[in-house]
C-alpha cells in the first residue's frame, strides 16, 4: 500500500501549539479581566455575513474590500464574506437586536479570528486574531479617553506598556474634512511627480491615504504636507484638547501626530495607535478610532461610537516564549490491571479537589517513570500488587527521589495538599 501525501494547512494560515496556546490565553484572560473592569461585556459574532454588510460598513475604495476579502457564494446563490474586521459585524448586532435602547454608552468587546488575503509576511497572516472593544452610543470626549486609557491598561496588565507608543491624533470630520482634502489635494497634485505611484493613485481618490505611506521616497513630501491639526473646526478642536486633556488626567505618555490617518474610511476626529519598534514593518499592535456616523449608514439610529482592534497574533510575538503551561501534579502508576481500576475513580476524585492528575496504562514501571520525567509532572504515585493489598500507595517526589507510603483512600486530598502553591 502506498503511503497517501499528508495535507499541509492552506498558505498564510497557521495552527497556534500548545506550546503558544499558553500565551494566548493569558492575553486573552487579562483582556477579559481589564475589560470587565471598565463594564464591557463579551459578545460573539458570525464569523461570516453578507458581503453587502463590509461594501457599507468599511467603504467601498478601501484596500479590505476591493483586494482582500474571501467572498464566496453558498449554495443558494448568496455572496457572504468571511468577516475581515469585526467592528461592521458588532454594529449589524447593535442595530438587529436593539442594544441600542440599553443604558449608553452599550460597551462591548469581541474576540476571535478575523480573514484578509494578503500577502502572507513574518507576523501577517490570512486567518488572524483580533480583540476588538466597541463603546456605542456617546460622543464625549471623556469616552475616548476611557477607550484608550483601558487599551493601555491591558498592555501594562501583560509588562507590555514599557515597550509600546501611543500616538494619538484627530482626523477631523464632515465640517471640517473636505476643505481639508481639498487642501491636500491640491499640494499632492503640485508634487505629484515626486509621489511613489500608488500614492500617485490615491490623490484624488483618498489624498489622506498618502500620509499612511510608508515609503522613503515619499516622506520628505509627507512632511511638509499641510497639517488636518491646523484646519480643524473649532467642534473638533475642542473635542480632542479635552480628549487630551483626559489622557493627561490618566497620567499616559503619548504622542500627537497629525500623519496618522488609519486605514478606513469611517473614522471621525479621535484615532490612535499603539505601535512597537520590535517587530519590523509589522509595527501597530493596536489601533483605533471614533466612527460617529458609521451606526446610521449602517441602518441604525444616529448613534457615536468608538473602538480599538489589537493584533492578537504580534502581542504574543512580544510576549515571547514563555513556560509550557499548566503540567499535571502528577502521574498516577497502577502495576497491573487491578491497580488500575482502583486508581481511576481516584484520579477522578483528585482532580475534583483541583489536582490535574493522568493515569498510566498498567505497563512497565520503568517505562512509565521515564515518561513522567519527560512529561516534567513533579510527582508520580505508584500502586503496585503489594501496595493494593495493603491499600497503600507510594508517592515520589520526581525532583529529589524521596518517596514515602500513603493510605490509598487519602490519595486525593494527599495530592490536594501537593498541588496547593507554597
Ligand atoms: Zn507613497
Ligand atoms: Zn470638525
Amino acid at each position: 500500500m502506498t503511503q497517501p501525501r499528508p495535507i499541509r494547512t492552506v498558505r498564510g494560515v497557521r495552527d497556534i501549539l500548545p506550546g503558544e496556546t499558553v500565551r494566548w490565553q493569558r492575553v486573552e484572560a487579562e483582556a477579559r479581566r481589564v475589560f470587565e473592569a471598565h463594564g464591557y461585556r463579551e459578545i460573539r459574532l458570525p464569523l461570516f455575513e453578507r458581503t453587502e454588510l463590509f461594501a457599507r460598513g468599511i467603504g467601498e475604495t478601501t484596500d479590505i474590500v476591493e483586494k482582500e476579502m474571501y467572498t464566496f457564494q453558498d449554495r443558494s446563490g448568496e455572496s457572504l464574506t468571511l468577516r475581515p474586521e469585526a467592528t461592521a459585524s458588532l454594529l449589524r448586532a447593535y442595530i438587529e437586536h436593539g442594544l441600542h435602547v440599553q443604558p449608553k454608552p452599550v460597551r462591548l468587546y469581541t474576540l476571535g479570528p478575523m480573514f484578509r488575503y494578503e500577502r502572507p509576511q513574518a507576523g501577517r497572516y490570512r486567518q488572524f486574531h483580533q480583540i476588538n472593544v466597541e463603546a456605542l452610543g456617546e460622543a464625549h470626549p471623556a469616552l475616548d479617553a476611557e477607550v484608550i486609557g483601558m487599551l493601555m491598561e491591558l498592555f501594562r496588565a501583560l509588562g507590555l506598556a514599557e515597550r509600546l507608543a501611543l500616538q494619538v491624533n484627530s482626523i477631523g470630520d464632515e465640517a471640517c474634512r473636505p476643505a481639508f482634502r481639498e487642501r491636500l489635494a491640491a499640494y499632492l497634485r503640485e508634487h505629484a511627480g515626486e509621489l511613489c505611484p500608488e500614492c500617485r493613485g490615491r490623490i484624488e481618490r483618498n489624498p489622506l491615504r498618502v500620509l499612511d505611506c510608508k515609503r522613503p521616497g515619499c516622506q520628505p513630501l509627507i512632511d511638509k504636507a499641510p497639517s488636518i491639526l491646523e484646519a480643524l473646526c473649532p467642534g473638533c478642536r475642542e473635542h480632542f484638547e479635552r480628549v487630551r486633556g483626559y489622557l493627561d488626567a490618566l497620567g499616559l505618555a503619548y504622542r500627537v501626530n497629525p500623519r496618522m490617518v488609519r486605514g478606513l474610511d469611517y473614522y471621525v476626529r479621535t484615532t490612535f495607535e499603539v505601535l512597537t519598534e520590535e517587530l519590523g514593518a509589522q509595527n501597530a499592535l493596536a489601533g483605533g478610532g471614533r466612527y460617529d456616523g458609521l451606526i446610521q449608514a449602517l441602518g441604525g439610529p444616529p448613534d457615536p461610537g468608538i473602538g480599538f482592534a489589537i493584533g492578537v497574533e504580534r502581542v504574543t510575538l512580544l510576549l515571547g516564549a514563555g513556560p509550557d503551561g499548566p503540567l499535571p501534579t502528577a502521574l498516577l502508576i497502577p502495576l497491573g490491571e487491578a491497580a488500575l481500576t482502583a486508581l481511576l475513580p481516584l484520579a477522578q476524585a483528585a482532580r475534583r479537589h483541583g489536582v490535574g492528575v493522568e493515569v498510566a496504562y498498567g505497563r512497565k514501571l520503568r517505562g512509565e517513570l521515564e515518561r513522567a520525567h519527560r512529561l516534567g509532572v513533579p510527582y508520580v504515585v505508584i500502586v503496585g500488587e503489594d501496595e493494593l493489598r495493603a491499600d497503600r500507595a507510594t508517592l515520589r517526589d520526581m525532583a529529589s527521589g524521596a518517596q514515602r507510603a500513603i493510605p490509598l483512600d487519602r490519595l486525593p486530598e494527599e495530592l490536594a495538599a501537593l498541588g496547593r502553591p507554597g
